[in-house]
């Protein structure tokens, strides 16, 4: 059963009466567990649906439908998958306490990874599961791997009923599901000839697996350092060996590097970074693989479109990791606009200074660099570190910011979105 959250006026679902609050019990007399369900079984353009009113009367509707044309209605979002592992650097061991709750679930759930590209390791799935992936065409999934040998891979996730990973991507491979997988490097367990053998191995299942990340651990304040520590630059370097390496004969043989280090393995190496064509369109730019290089390129393709900014002076606030690599694009930036472009660096107050990530600073801490932020017209905020409903991990809303600030506010993940033209407000 899912239950209706809401529905578009005007839309097949708003003509047929379904309402807010109604349970979709099933369609074609298959029945409904999730989102999932519900779009796969109602991709037809003739289907039956049961439901249940908020009154408990049941329904049923004969849906014919143009192609193409949406039912129109939301579902509740689903229950999430809880994760059965317990890494020694999970972020979530590593929040503060006193944040709000949801931030503190440990979510391992295929369906998310399909529908957002969260990172699932899939040790959590049955059988049901894998047959749902298979006959919904689940494509592609991101996947936690981390390490190929099962040994290793149990270890770095404590769960010693985590099956092995190369047995279930083949199996979901063989039904046609695709991959990009990440590689989190914790030191001395799964970096060195272990890194090289999982690279090896991954590269082994062919074309379903289309890239790798491989991403050093990054903890907190909190995180159990007497467990776990992050890689060094000597580890980095040798991590970035083993990448090109590789790299060299994935481009040889498929015309694709395939694995990429993320920005972070570099910078702690003390490598530059790899240009923007050797990212391959940037396929794990989410999980800071290759995000300077694609600052770069769309601050430089959105050139002509950036307002004029002559004479202004612009803040540009961030974490620290972006903060050392960002007067690069600001000087792009500034070429195209006519602006001065200042790169504020913010520690973060919440986690601790390790924690270098701009989508991971607290509003506090934004709020109080505005505050130190004199003499300039504008400052751009990263827009990552906001939720979908305005809010930062600390609970202070943009909102808030933007009230409090001396000076005006605007989220931005990449320049243009904040400097359009078009937008003169
Ligand atoms: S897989 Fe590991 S890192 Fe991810 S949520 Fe579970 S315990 Fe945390």
């Amino acid at each position: 059963m899912i239950r209706v959250r809401g529905v578009i006026p005007d839309s097949i679902g708003a003509e047929l009466g379904i309402r807010t609050g109604f349970e979709l019990l099933s369609v074609d007399g298959r029945e409904l567990e999730d989102f999932l369900d519900w779009e796969y079984l109602t991709a037809e353009d003739a289907f039956v649906v049961r439901a249940r009113t908020a009154d408990g009367e049941l329904v049923e509707y004969d849906i014919e439908r143009p192609e193409g044309e949406p039912m129109g209605v939301q579902l509740e979002p689903p229950h999430v998958r809880r994760c059965g592992n317990r890494c020694d650097f999970c972020f979530v061991d590593g929040l503060p306490s006193g944040l709000r709750d949801t931030l503190y679930v440990r979510d391992d759930d295929y369906r998310l990874s399909f529908r957002y590209g969260n990172f699932a390791t899939l040790t959590n799935l049955k059988a049901r599961d894998v047959r749902r992936i298979l006959e919904y065409r689940l494509s592609p999934l991101y996947v936690s791997v981390h390490a190929t040998d099962p040994v290793i891979r149990r270890r770095l996730l404590r769960n010693p009923r985590a099956p092995a990973i190369i047995p279930q991507l083949s199996e979901l491979a063989a039904g046609g599901i695709t991959f990009h997988t990440q590689i989190v490097l914790q030191p001395a367990v799964n970096d060195g000839d272990h890194l090289r053998q999982s690279l090896r191995d991954l590269y082994g299942l062919g074309a379903p697996v289309l890239s790798v990340s491989v991403v050093p651990v990054g903890l907190t304040e909190f995180s159990k350092h007497y467990r776990v520590r992050e890689p060094n630059a000597e580890e980095c370097r040798a991590a970035v060996e083993a990448v090109q390496e590789h790299q060299k004969r994935a481009l040889a043989e498929r015309g694709r590097r395939w694995v990429y280090g993320s920005d972070d393995l570099y910078y702690v190496a003390g490598i530059a970074l790899p240009t923007a064509e050797e990212y391959d369109g940037f396929e794990q730019v989410e999980n800071g693989v290759g995000s300077v290089r694609y600052l770069q390129q769309r601050v430089g393709e959105a050139r002509s479109d950036l307002r004029v900014l002559t004479g202004m002076r612009v803040a540009v606030l961030t974490g620290t990791a972006m903060s050392r690599l960002m007067p690069e694009v600001a000087g792009t930036v500034a070429d195209a606009t006519g602006g001065t472009f200042d790169v504020v660096a913010i520690e973060n107050g919440l986690f601790g200074p390790s924690v270098t990530s701009a989508g991971l600073l607290p509003g506090r801490a934004i709020l109080g660099a505005l505050e130190r932020c004199r003499g300039y017209d504008l400052a751009l905020v990263p827009a990552e570190a906001v939720n979908d409903d305005g809010i930062f991990l600390d609970d202070v809303s943009l909102e808030e910011v933007r009230t409090r600030s001396p000076i005006p506010v605007r989220p931005s993940y990449d320049f243009a979105d904040a400097l359009h033209a078009e937008d003169h407000s």
